[in-house]
């Protein structure tokens, strides 16, 4: 098994651009940190309980809650493929709890795409962002519409404004991004992992990008 985590602050499109590329090869699987919790919230679970509260405020989740899922869910992979891990790590020790599940998997991390966009950017995506509550599917009101206004082209559904998605808990989670999680582009980068990606354009031509750069 091969990693290649997906690195940025909320809103520079980590999980569009990983689901763009696992759709199109059957080789590549999209984890979703943000929604491995969410879905623990939604369900209840003991992690989901616990991890609420820092969700809703826009702080990390205490690296051993989030660990251990992340740790369960890539030892539970069979088979030949390569993880795309957003938003997981965030924080120097959860690099390091990743360091450990690899070395447990047999799986060897490859490459960091870090995505690049101005914090103007960001603010104006995460206003217009818009998603599924029933099979995750996302939208941006003017750069991923969906075919009827408000309604999920895939199953149907109303979309939604996520919670945390209001600009003051925006503003927190773009402050926790920039004290906790830049540092591990100098730690990723002294393993020369690191592929820095301009994520303010065209989804497409960011897709393309990407692509070129893992190859
Ligand atoms: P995301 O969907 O990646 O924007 O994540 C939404 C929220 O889930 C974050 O603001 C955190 O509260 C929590 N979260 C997601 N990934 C992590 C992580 N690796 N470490 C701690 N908290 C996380």
């Amino acid at each position: 098994m091969k990693i290649v985590i997906f690195l940025g602050a909320p809103g520079s499109g980590k999980g569009t651009i990983a689901s763009r590329l696992s759709e199109s090869d059957e080789k590549l699987r999209h984890v979703s940190s943000g929604d491995l919790l969410r879905d623990a919230v939604k369900r209840q679970t003991t992690a989901g309980v616990e991890a609420e509260g820092y969700m809703k405020r826009g702080e990390l989740v205490p690296d051993a809650i989030i660990g251990q899922m992340i740790g369960d869910y890539v030892s539970g992979i069979k088979g030949e493929c390569t993880v795309l891990l957003d938003g997981f790590p965030r924080t120097v020790a959860q690099a390091e709890i990743l360091d450990g599940v690899a070395g447990h998997c047999g799986a060897e991390l490859t490459a960091v795409v870090l995505l690049e966009v101005s914090d103007e950017i960001i603010v104006e995506r995460i206003a217009g962002r818009r998603g599924c509550p029933k099979c995750g599917a996302g939208y941006h009101i003017r750069n991923i519409p969906s075919r009827v206004e408000g309604i999920c082209d895939v199953c149907g559904t109303g979309l939604v404004v996520r919670k945390d998605d209001n600009p003051e808990t925006v503003k927190n989670r773009l402050s926790v991004y920039k004290e906790q999680t830049v540092p591990l582009i100098e730690f990723y980068g002294s393993r020369g992992l690191v592929r820095r990606i301009d994520g303010a354009g065209r989804i497409d031509d960011i897709v393309r990008m990407t692509r070129q750069a893992l190859s």
